[in-house]
């Protein structure tokens, strides 16, 4: 998660001290069995327009066959059994379900309440809230993630004690209706965490929701501990503004290390140029954030095959967001925007420019009056106010994220042998990313979830 420290009630600090976090009520509208018996069938998806993302295409009229969970076939013609279900999405263009690289399930911070912030929002999920209400919470936006049409995330922490991994394996039951979870479990960090301002006596209360190391035989043990829990990919904090202990590449390394030993993915929360270098240094796989950035580290990133996940905000979750805050003033607003967009926009031309891998991750764990995962998506429209075009953003949250997850050839791709996470949205994708608005279809692991209109 990032911080959006105020200064005065609704005014936000300039963008470079923004950082990050994370965020879950009950989902169980559509039993396991009715998903599992539709998912049994074989199905047959006709696609007006088909997005082909790993030759960067929009094709015409493509048919999609599924049987079980899997695509088994996308062809220019029909080739369908005589009791195969057809699913007609011809006024829709189809595309795999997206992903959404960094999430906080398990964490939503309320705005504009008497003394808010990440501090106490974090405070409160530990000791009003706790990991069984907290996966409950994560449980109900997973489901608004899906119906969003995001059917895969990336879930970095924030979660207390492994209550993530409880989340996980409800969906992958069938128990609990959700988007596809990988995990890292509490996140490795410095003193302190991403918990400011806890008097000394209050301080072990950290230890609770992040996995604090003290040194690199330190740093091995609790990769190992994480390993044990089962996650999916190591979360280490490079830094913990407005905390101010950072973890030593020395640390940050022998973590990197014993994550690689077993084929894990480490993932780091940098927001600052210097912390995102000593990431980098440590040779961690993707950075997270990444607010600033100078030419020589984005070259280091870049030799070292890092990926870097922007977690920007739109404009209007950006408005949303001040609004909510008690901000009033259209200008003020606006006036605070464009200088957070100048940067963002900076940051980002530069490393589309380097040719770094940049995949998806919405960091949205800002309660905004809507559903949590109608707002992840914004991320999508915040990369296009920033210059980047449909084709490459449409990359970031399927192949380059698929990628960055480990799941290439599964996910953010419908071919033979995919998962058939499969969406389909209304209007011109082509010409504006924002029609990812109008979800119409979203298909996970076979089942359907979102219509399609006129069926259900
Ligand atoms: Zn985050």
């Amino acid at each position: 998660m990032r911080f959006l420290r105020t200064s005065t009630p609704g005014r936000i600090t300039p963008f470079p001290a923004f950082l990050l976090i994370l965020s879950a009520a009950a989902a169980l509208n559509i039993p396991a069995f009715a998903q599992k018996e539709e998912a049994s069938r074989t199905t047959v998806i006709k696609a007006g327009r088909f997005f082909d993302s790993e030759k960067g295409v929009f094709l015409e009229n493509q048919y999609i066959t599924v049987q079980k969970n899997r695509v088994v076939s996308v062809d220019a013609s029909i080739k369908a059994p005589k009791d195969a279900k057809i699913i007609d999405l011809g006024r829709f263009t189809v595309l795999p379900g997206l992903i959404d690289c960094h999430t906080h399930l398990l964490f939503l911070e309320k705005i504009g309440r008497q003394g808010s912030g990440i501090a106490a929002e974090s405070v409160a999920s530990l000791v009003f809230e706790g990991d069984a209400l907290r996966a409950l919470h994560g449980a109900a936006r997973a489901k608004t993630f899906l119906e969003a049409g995001i059917t895969t995330v990336q879930d970095l922490g924030n979660s207390g004690q492994f209550a993530d991994i409880a989340l996980r394996r409800a969906i992958e039951d069938g128990s609990v209706v959700g988007c596809r979870m990988r995990v890292s479990g509490p996140g490795l960090s410095a003193e302190g965490g991403q918990i400011p301002g806890l008097v000394a006596k209050h301080l072990p209360l950290v230890n609770d929701e992040y996995r604090i190391v003290r040194s690199p035989d330190d740093a091995v043990a609790a990769v190992r501990e994480n390993l044990a829990m089962r996650v999916d990919l190591i979360k280490v904090y490079a830094d913990s503004a407005p905390n101010i202990a950072r973890l030593s590449v020395e640390e940050m390394a022998a973590i990197v290390k014993e994550a690689h030993r077993y084929g894990v993915r480490v993932a780091a929360h940098a927001v600052s140029e210097r912390s995102i270098r000593d990431a980098a240094l440590a040779g961690v796989d993707s950075i997270e954030h990444a607010y600033s950035l100078t030419d020589e580290t984005i070259q280091i990133l870049k030799e070292k095959s890092i990926f870097v996940v922007p977690t920007l905000l739109s404009s209007d979750n950006f408005a949303r967001y001040m609004e909510i805050s008690g901000e009033a003033d259209k200008d003020v607003i606006q006036k605070q925007y464009q200088a957070m967009l100048k940067q963002s926009r900076d940051v980002l031309q530069r490393l589309m420019k380097s040719g770094i891998t940049i995949a998806s991750g919405s960091d949205d764990y800002l309660d905004l009056n809507m559903p949590q995962g109608q707002g992840a998506k914004r991320v999508l429209y915040a990369y296009a106010e920033c210059g980047m075009g449909v084709l490459d953003i449409l990359r970031t949250t399927s192949i380059n994220a698929a990628r960055h997850l480990r799941l290439e050839n599964r996910i953010g791709v419908i071919k033979p042998g995919s998962f058939a996470d499969i969406i389909a949205v209304e209007g011109d994708l082509e010409k504006d990313i924002r029609v990812l608005d109008n979800v119409r279809f979203v298909m996970k692991d076979g089942a359907v979830i979102v219509g399609p209109p006129g069926t259900r």
